[in-house]
């Protein structure tokens, strides 16, 4: 599949509920995964693929790839932490972002079966980073007003390159 980048439409629409959980959905988790794993990312949301559906997938390295349908977060922690996030739709660019460090979340996984979860660590902050993504909200949204612009230059450099 091909990811979109910033500047498509479809990452800045609120994505739609699944409410099909048949072959389709199995099969567009399936190639998301063939895409994220070629594209060597740690999380894929459904829109990145063009596809405004509120799904996506998690690979940490070393566990089992995760699939999340209708996501929601039930609780996040107080405390927040910064990390250097990056994004396949916005290939090339880096920046620290302020997240909750764990959370619980709900979701059904691409078989129809709902599971509830704790994460924390990179696996939450993956998570956090993709649930934005179903929301139209890209990381540099969660940068200062200072920091966006200048990352917005470098953004827009490299295109006129
Ligand atoms: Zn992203």
């Amino acid at each position: 599949m091909n990811i979109v980048t910033l500047g498509t439409e479809v990452l800045r629409r609120k994505a739609e509920e699944v409410t099909d959980f048949g072959a389709g959905t199995v099969k567009l988790a399936a190639d998301m995964l063939e895409t994220l794993r070629g594209a060597k990312g740690l999380g894929l949301a459904a829109p990145q693929v063009g596809v405004s559906r509120r799904l996506f997938i998690v690979t940490i390295p070393d566990e089992p790839p995760l699939v999340f349908v209708n996501p929601e977060v039930l609780e996040l922690s107080p405390e927040t932490g910064k990390y250097e996030e990056g994004c396949l739709s916005l290939p090339g660019i880096y920046a620290d972002v302020t997240r909750p460090l764990a959370l619980r979340v709900r979701a059904w996984d691409g078989r129809e079966k709902p599971f509830t979860m704790d994460a924390e660590g990179l696996l939450a902050r993956v998570i956090l980073h993709e649930m934005d993504h179903l929301d139209g909200i890209m990381f540099i949204d969660r940068l200062t007003e200072l920091k966006r612009k200048r990352i917005m230059k470098v953004w827009e450099d490299k295109f006129r390159a």
